[in-house]
């Protein structure tokens, strides 16, 4: 028996794994059951119980993978993989030097891997360019906390205290798809009339609302700025705001209160389509459970329904201000929190896979942090590169000639940014046009079948490492199984290639000693692991910052001071903004983009499992009825998407919960079912996200000529 916790989001769902007595240690035999952990306390969602069966899947990948003359790839030793790398990285490097090569990462990475992956393509590679699709997902967030509370940590508070509030604000998250579990932490806000649902579809979520446990509110999408700026007017005109706390822990309000002045409740019903008295009760619902006017508690958390935006880091200031206002954040009970998406999007973010950090959080440009990680690392700090650039900016460098500042080779650990990645058809043909582009992946991915170097790794079962939960707790997962023959450990892999591209520094493969390494270059950095062992991670499951091995990690932030120099939190004015690609005659509908329960991410693992996969085969596309009867479109039959990028198809779903402007599409699939093929790749000037979540599109039935 190994308890462990589930593979797939930043939930991470507490689970046991067990190989039956008498069976073969193959992951077939492999039984997962649900373990007490207070972010599930019992509960797994479709995707946690049928984990397992990935790691078995038919067209598992067991042998390295190389591209041959005849443009096929074809099975090749280990030996023969690494040498492909390291003689194409050498010529591309004679040619045009080190800034030719990038290196794209990955959400669902072990800390331990998120750090060497870093360290890999700073110290081995030595290119600036590194990023990794955390960026796609609460990349807003995460700038909207820094520049607000001095520090990003998803949830500052564990994610059990919402269970004692009497109103949530929920912002573009489907949690009853995307996390089933966390639904439990919701109950107390439902119970007591507070639950509050902003989202232009009528989720499973939203649905929760009804029989007074709250209110749904269905903005026109685009318009959440709009719509937190006229709550925000609210709390401020109508004598809600908490004042005490303004004056003790925030600055900026006096611009805030200007900016919000202009948006009362009736200017905001004409822009947003949420009527005006909705939103005034929603801003006295949260202002009475607020502890300052006698509340238990209020949360206003975001997901990526507002954040994936061109706009999204104001949008989650927006959020942040509202709270402010409110005097939530760093009160027991009460806050501003973000949901991560992915398995370690917190830890992802925290150890160097960011084009401007390094591990701890700190900033590649500081002399002091550079000097700081280069001892750790042994390297001289004249040899680390500067900062990079945002996932979407290094994408376009993709391909391009190397005169132009283009990248000619790309490593993809833990991604499928063929499927993922805002206008994905474009970002194909740019990889097609690498020279080197190596993939390390359990399956083909849709990524993966475009690669030179294709390479077979273990998964979560198979190997020991931590990860981070959206509350920033540092857990532990541990092996279970032994991968299949052939398979290896990422971190063998870049230990390998360190070593023949002869690094000036050494790279370890055992998670322990990685995990010791990156606690010393985390010390004494806002996102500090000095403290955090395998051990104490297996035994605690350890809240950061835990800076030394006495201490007992820190569950919530800013209960005394904000992470900012003064200890002050900070209110910023924002504006807002039209959609990028906003409706016009030759596509006069929004195209919102999300998940579904039974799919995780780019699907390349969900799509394998066949439970998961007989519920939802293909991608279908959701419309309300009244505007499938206007195009002619049946339900049940294909449909074709055309946005000013590209065309899709997908299976009409009727819905009367969808607003009829917005039709909205899942971005699991593959081929032409990608929703990001239609999707814009224009991005939030200050967190480099995507306007992934609108886009204007037609829609027509495919049989339309
Ligand atoms: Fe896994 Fe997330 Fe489902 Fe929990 S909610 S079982 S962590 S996918």
């Amino acid at each position: 028996m190994t308890d462990t916790h589930c593979p797939y989001c930043s939930l991470q769902c507490g689970m046991r794994l067990t190989v039956p007595a008498q069976t073969s240690d193959r992951a077939s035999s492999l039984e997962v059951t649900p373990r007490d952990f207070p972010t599930n306390a019992g509960g797994l969602c479709a995707k946690g119980w049928t984990s397992a069966q990935v790691l078995d899947v038919p067209d598992r990948l067991t042998t390295p993978l190389l591209r041959g003359p005849d443009g096929a790839l074809h099975p090749a030793s280990w030996e023969d993989a690494l040498s492909a790398i390291t003689g194409g990285l050498r010529d591309i490097w004679a040619a045009h030097g080190r800034s030719a090569v990038g290196v794209f990462g990955g959400g669902g990475l072990t800390n331990e891997k998120a750090y060497t992956l870093g360290k890999f393509a700073r110290v081995a590679l030595r290119t600036p360019f590194i990023d990794y699709n955390g960026r796609f997902c609460m990349s807003s967030a995460a700038a909207a906390g820094n520049r607000a509370f001095g520090l990003d940590r998803g949830l500052p508070f564990p994610l059990t205290d919402l269970a004692g509030a009497d109103a949530i604000l929920l912002l573009g998250s489907n949690v009853a798809e995307t996390m089933p579990p966390a639904l439990r932490h919701l109950s107390g806000a439902r119970e007591r009339g507070g639950l509050l649902v902003v989202d232009p579809r009528r989720t499973a979520t939203a649905a929760l609302t009804d029989d007074e446990a709250g209110l749904h509110l269905q903005p026109l999408p685009g318009t959440d700025l709009q719509l937190l700026l006229g709550l925000t007017h609210v709390v401020f005109a109508e004598g809600l705001a908490d004042t005490d706390y303004l004056r003790r822990r925030v600055d900026g309000v006096g611009a805030v209160r200007r900016e919000v002045a202009q948006w009362w409740p009736e200017r905001v019903e004409r822009e947003t389509g949420v009527p005006a008295d909705l939103l005034r009760r929603a801003a006295h619902l949260l202002a009475a459970a607020a502890p300052g006017r006698g509340g238990a508690g209020a949360y206003v958390l975001t997901g990526r329904g507002a954040e994936q935006h061109a706009h999204g880091t104001d949008t989650v200031t927006a959020a942040i201000g509202l709270a402010l206002a409110l005097g939530l954040p760093g009160v027991p009970g009460s806050g501003y929190g973000c949901l991560t998406g992915q398995g370690n999007g917190q830890g992802g973010r925290e150890h160097g896979q960011k084009a401007d950090q390094l591990p701890g959080y700190r900033s590649i440009g500081d002399p002091a942090a550079r000097a700081h990680v280069a001892q750790v690392w042994g390297v001289d700090p004249e040899l680390l590169p500067g900062p990079g650039v945002p996932a979407v900016e290094l994408f376009k460098k993709v391909g391009r000639p190397a005169a132009e500042g283009g990248i000619r080779a790309l490593f993809v650990h833990g991604a499928n940014p063929v499927v993922s990645a805002p206008d994905a058809g474009a970002l194909e043909a740019r990889l097609r046009r690498l020279d080197l582009l190596v993939v390390a992946d359990l399956v083909p991915s849709e990524t993966a079948q475009l690669a030179d170097v294709v390479l077979p790794i273990t998964q979560w079962a198979e190997e020991s490492g931590t990860m981070t939960s959206l509350e920033g707790r540092i857990l532990a997962r541990h092996k279970a199984i032994e991968p299949p023959p052939g398979v290896r450990d990422e971190l063998w892999v870049w230990r390998e290639l360190a070593a023949r591209l002869a690094a000036p520094a050494p790279f370890s493969d055992d998670p322990h000693e990685v995990l010791a390494e990156l606690a010393r270059a985390s010390a004494g950095g806002i996102a500090d692991y000095g403290g955090v062992t395998m051990e104490r991670a297996t035994r605690e499951a350890l809240y950061w910052p835990c800076p030394s091995a006495e201490h007992p990690g820190t569950p919530r932030v800013f209960l005394d001071r904000f992470a900012t120099p003064d200890g002050r939190a900070r209110m910023l004015p924002v504006s807002a903004a039209p959609v990028a690609d906003d409706l016009r005659p030759e596509a006069p509908l929004y195209l919102v983009t999300g998940r579904v329960l039974e799919h995780y991410q780019s699907g390349a693992q969900t799509r394998r499992v066949p439970q998961l996969a007989r519920a939802q085969r293909q991608a279908t596309v959701t419309m309300h009825p009244v505007t499938a009867d206007r195009l002619g479109i049946e339900e049940g039959t294909p449909v074709r998407l055309t946005s000013q990028r590209a065309v899709a198809v997908a299976t009409a779903v009727f819905s009367t919960g969808i607003r009829p402007d917005v039709v909205f599409m899942p971005f699991h699939f593959a081929g032409r079912q990608r929703a990001n093929l239609l999707t814009n790749p224009t991005t939030d000037p200050i967190s480099g996200m995507p306007e992934f979540k609108v886009c204007a599109v037609d829609v027509a039935s495919a049989d339309t000529p």
